[in-house]
């Protein structure tokens, strides 16, 4: 395991610094960002960028999400303790370790057996009791632990998923980018069974989301 020493902790006060400037203002966001070390999530050959607010390569070829973009969706989640949030996505590991450090319990899918290996076991080195980890296709949730309270898609969809819709609880919302090339970011609140209210947080650009899982 790598440290995290003086000069990570200043990189990641500066990084906090700088998504405020970006218009960031969950100052419960900002507090997990600056306490998670982010690079325990990347090569340590990108570890010299990881406080850079940037989104990088991480295996399989899919990527950490920029720090900004992790903030954006976390703060559009807004947590309260306990919440039961679905991540579809699990990828670093880094987006479920922030709602972990928010005290949310988290379920967290990812199709890619080696991304969700390695995510599950730096998740519990790391103590992330409130983080579990599933080898899944998210295309169709996590059925057996459902409802959740929100649900946060953290690859980009061409449509919503009414499967992921239906494993929210009544009052409930999920986070989606959905779109083609570029995604506009979705939050989609489950108003009853059959009323959902869409609202539109603007363009970000994900790896595609894609049904299937791959084994190592
Ligand atoms: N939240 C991640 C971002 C990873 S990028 C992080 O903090 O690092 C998006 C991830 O979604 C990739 O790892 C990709 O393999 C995964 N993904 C794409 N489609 C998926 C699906 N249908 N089910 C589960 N994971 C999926």
């Amino acid at each position: 395991m790598q440290e995290d020493t003086y000069r990570h902790k200043g990189l990641r006060r500066k990084l906090v610094d700088s998504l405020r400037k970006k218009g960031i203002t969950d100052e419960r966001v900002l507090a997990a960002i600056e306490a998670v070390p982010r690079h325990f999530f990347l090569d340590s050959a990108f570890a010299d960028l990881a406080y850079e607010d940037k989104a990088l390569p991480i295996e399989r070829e899919q990527t950490i999400s920029q720090p900004y973009t992790v903030a954006f969706q976390t703060q559009l989640l807004d947590l309260q303790k306990r919440d039961r949030v679905l991540e579809i996505g699990t990828g670093s590991g880094y987006q479920a370790a922030i709602l972990g450090q928010m005290g949310a319990r988290v379920f967290t899918v990812e199709r890619q057996e080696q991304l969700f290996l390695e995510a599950k076991k730096l998740l519990a080195t790391l103590g992330f009791t409130n983080v579990r980890c599933y080898f899944r296709d998210g295309t169709k949730g996590l059925r057996e632990f459902a409802p959740y309270d929100k649900i946060i898609v953290t690859a980009g969809a061409t449509e919503v998923p009414q499967t992921l819709l239906d494993q929210l609880s009544i009052g409930g919302f999920m986070i989606i980018p959905v779109g083609v090339r570029l995604q506009k970011m979705l939050r989609i609140t489950k108003k009853s069974e059959t009323d959902y209210v869409e609202e539109d947080f603007g363009a970000f650009r994900f790896v595609p989301f894609i049904g299937g899982t791959e084994s190592k």
